[in-house]
């Protein structure tokens, strides 16, 4: 049996969750306020996302470094790697705000897109 309290994210009320997986694999969840508290804990406990958010290098732009995301979630223990890949990018300026940088970070599927605009250097 595994017991773990952690904070519920989806909504600004945070609610404090007690989630225990028994020897069986039945997961049960103490603490939320509604269902996707309860929705939360599950993933958390058997296969947790995120959302990564980094900067990527620019090359011949306005600003040294552009901001960027996935576009959705990936595996959180896929995130270390993904860090990796994107420290290993430059991008030529321009770049706009939602283009994306790389199509498929780590093999996630997932995309990864700029989250601002970065002119062109005169
Ligand atoms: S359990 Fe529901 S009410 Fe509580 S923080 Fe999560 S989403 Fe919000």
């Amino acid at each position: 049996m595994e017991t773990r309290v952690f904070t519920c994210i989806r909504c600004p009320m945070g609610c404090e969750l007690t989630a225990t997986i028994n020897d069986n694999g039945v997961i049960t969840v103490k603490g939320n306020a509604c269902i996707r508290g309860e929705q939360y804990a599950r993933k958390e406990l058997t296969s947790p996302l995120r959302v990564l958010t980094t900067t990527v290098r620019v090359i011949g732009g306005t600003q040294a470094m552009v901001p960027v995301r996935t576009k959705g979630d990936i595996p959180k223990e896929k995130i270390m790697d993904g860090i990796r890949q994107l420290k290993q990018i430059q991008v030529k300026a321009p770049i706009q705000i939602g283009e994306v940088i790389v199509e498929n970070l780590v093999n996630t599927g997932i995309a990864v897109i700029a989250t601002k605009t970065v002119q062109k250097r005169a």
